[in-house]
């Protein structure tokens, strides 16, 4: 197989990733990560790295483990290496690699290349307070980067438990963003940052790249909000080339815009609009949502903005990132869905919808030859009037309930079911009643010819009472199918309830 390759790390075949950590419910932010990094690696033929990083006990959680699982797998972003699929880098969970980042840490302190650090909460604040009233910078003042031996036996005497910090090469980092173009951090801007916690956990800072390299990864594409890890990682990869960590590159690194909720903020993760979850029981489209996902940095082409995954994998650069905040817009996104909602084949939308219906009780799991039949009917009548796949369920639940459980939206009774209402129903109930044949043609014949005809009413004072009392609401699909498909019986016996 020959692989194409991109600026980054030399000839090399490309290896992508997602690395997420398992905290809280899954959230757009997220998943727009996945997409795009998925979405290059597939562009490029290249091989997709799944990894959880979950180092963090205090917050992380089997719970929303499984949910990233379930999530990545409804979207359809498969993974080459990682949970469940393995691979030969696993495990792919950082808890269970603790040994390794034990290992590189021995071995970045052999080397020299990183050093305990002892000094106490309130040393380290009197230090920065006093750089602060200087005007210094005000990281980390490399005070304990060569301690004596003598030193530190000092310290651990007093009892005190280090820290291990990198020691931070003193130059500059200059690196070609792919999002960005070049970046440079001076200096000044980075310190010797902490690796391992005094307990003894290693950080997001050492367990990240150790894992990059230990994974082969060419490419990471990442949030913004990581852009100023990116000079200490590329230190710890050039640490790592001297002490045999890895396969001695660095890889090539772009950084992902952010995604702004309403009013000019962050999207947050605790805004309801960034809970993944949410997108799927409303019934969105994976591909529907990976569209819109695709806009906020992203677009295919100026004409068009519905597209599929596939489309979007074929023509992804990274280079036209837009680099600047992409807004999240909730009307947006519905609308895109709606379009991919109509481009589903019929049968495609019915084994879409039965998740639905059985979620909320109104379909058998596995459904019933007559339930798929109905659905199967019916599902036409409202594919071209949703944008979401709940709507679908909504106008079409009055065919699924008991007439035991069927209701009435309260407010369309009051509008609709008044006494001028219910002589309409009344009316009605008599022109279907003896109609020996009960098809969309003639139920529309019956009523037409009784309420229009005959009694003289405009049609929607004619039909927007039969509608309210057999489906329940006024928003339903048209009226005429929805009687044929309801039944005679069944309309009938709904009709006789709303005249009570
Ligand atoms: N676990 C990190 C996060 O969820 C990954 C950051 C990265 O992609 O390097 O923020």
């Amino acid at each position: 197989m020959t692989y194409s390759t991109v600026p980054g790390p030399g000839d090399r075949p490309v290896v992508g990733r997602f690395c997420p950590s398992p905290t809280g419910n899954p959230h757009v932010g997220m998943a727009r990560t996945a997409l795009f990094s998925w979405a290059f690696t597939r562009h490029h033929g290249g091989k997709f790295v799944f990894r959880i990083e979950d180092t963090d006990a205090s917050r992380d959680s089997q719970e929303s483990y499984d949910l990233l699982l379930d999530v990545m797998r409804w979207l359809g972003l498969d993974w080459d290496e990682g949970p469940v699929v393995g691979g030969p880098n696993g495990p792919y969970r950082q808890s269970e690699r603790m040994g390794i980042y034990a290992d590189v840490t021995q071995r970045l302190l052999d080397a020299g290349l990183a050093y305990k650090a002892y000094d106490t909460a309130e040393e380290l604040e009197e230090r920065r307070e006093k750089a602060r009233a200087e005007g210094r910078p005000s990281g980390y003042d490399g005070l304990h980067r060569d301690l004596t031996d003598e030193q530190r036996a000092a310290f651990e005497a007093e009892g005190r438990e280090p820290v291990i910090r990198f020691k931070m090469p003193r130059r500059d980092y200059t690196f070609d963003d792919l999002v960005r173009g070049p970046i440079t951090f001076g200096e000044a801007d980075v310190q010797d940052f902490v690796i391992v916690r005094a307990n003894g956990q290693p950080l997001y800072t050492l367990t990240n790249p150790t894992d990059d390299a230990l994974m082969g990864v060419t490419h990471v594409l990442r949030g913004e909000d990581l852009l100023s890890s990116t000079p200490r990682q590329i230190a710890l990869y050039e640490a790592f080339a001297q002490i045999g960590v890895g396969q001695g590159f660095v890889p090539a690194f772009g950084h992902l815009p952010y995604v702004m909720g309403s009013g000019n903020r962050k999207l947050s993760k605790r805004d309801p609009e960034s809970n993944l979850l949410g997108y799927r029981d409303q019934g969105f489209l994976p591909e529907g949502l990976l569209n819109y996902l695709a806009l906020l940095g992203w677009s295919l082409d100026a004409e068009r903005d519905v597209f599929s995954l596939a489309e979007m994998v074929e023509a992804f650069e990274v280079g036209r990132v837009n680099p600047n905040p992409a807004r999240f817009d909730l009307d947006k996104c519905t609308a895109i869905n709606g379009s991919h909602v109509r481009l589903l084949q019929p049968a495609e939308l019915v084994d879409r919808l039965v998740p639905l219906f059985q979620a909320e009780g109104l379909v058998a799991d596995p459904p019933t030859e007559f339930q798929v039949g109905l659905l199967t009917a019916a599902a036409p009548l409202v594919h071209e009037r949703m944008a979401l796949l709940s709507e679908g369920v909504a106008m079409l639940r009055f065919l699924f309930v008991s007439d035991d459980e069927f209701t009435v939206d309260e407010a369309d009774r009051a509008k609709q079911l008044d006494e001028k209402g219910l002589d309409v129903v009344r009316a009605a109930r008599e022109a279907l009643a003896d109609l020996p044949v009960w098809s969309t043609a003639t139920i529309e014949g019956a009523l037409r010819a009784r309420l229009i005809d005959e009694l003289g009413l405009k049609p929607r004072v004619a039909f927007g009472p039969v509608r309210v009392a057999t489906t329940g609401s006024r928003i339903s699909p048209p009226l005429f199918e929805s009687l044929e498909l309801l039944e005679k019986r069944r309309t009938l016996a709904r009709l006789d309830a709303a005249l009570g």
